[in-house]
């Protein structure tokens, strides 16, 4: 098997609607779809979220995240999917996590994309490496909280 490694960054549109009991519920049925489908497929990542938008770091071999974000891209709880970046990495960041949930802190990512409630989604206004760097960091205070 081609051990080559890839990791994938993108950023979506929040589309659930509702109060945040609901959004609580959706999440988890996506973290627990997605670690249960991402141990299977050895894809390991970090998603954040708020209500307005999704932020996905996804590792893997290719054809794994490929397959993994072809079913990801059609899910109609997020809308405006925007691969930020699709590299060839040495090693895994987020190897212990079938899928590390990083929270509701999508807010300094809205604030770099120049989006809220009112303004359009300007997903080119962040690069992979930032939204990287932004959840590597939230993981890691979260992990020493
Ligand atoms: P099942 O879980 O059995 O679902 C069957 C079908 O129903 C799928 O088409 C699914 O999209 C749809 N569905 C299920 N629940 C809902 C719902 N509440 N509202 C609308 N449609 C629904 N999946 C992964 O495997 N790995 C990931 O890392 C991953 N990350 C995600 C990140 C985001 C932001 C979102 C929105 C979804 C993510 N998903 C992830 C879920 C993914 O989009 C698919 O729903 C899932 O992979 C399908 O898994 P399954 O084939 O086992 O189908």
């Amino acid at each position: 098997m081609d051990k080559t490694l890839y990791r994938l960054v993108y950023l979506s549109r929040n589309t659930i609607t509702g109060d945040d009991d609901l959004l609580q519920e959706e999440i988890r049925g996506i973290l627990d779809v997605s670690q249960r489908n991402n141990r299977q497929a050895g894809v390991t990542g970090a998603l954040m979220f708020n209500t307005g938008c999704f932020a996905q770091v996804l590792e893997g071999p290719h054809n794994r995240i490929q397959d993994t974000f072809e079913r990801i891209q059609c899910d109609p709880r997020h809308s405006h999917v925007s691969v930020l970046a699709f590299d060839r990495v040495e090693a895994r960041y987020f190897s212990d996590w079938d899928m590390a949930f990083v929270g509701q802190n999508a807010q300094r990512i809205e604030q770099f994309a120049g989006f809220n409630e009112r303004s359009s989604f300007d997903a080119k206004a962040l690069d992979g490496d930032t939204v990287f760097e932004l959840l590597r960091t939230h993981l890691d205070e979260a992990e020493q909280a």
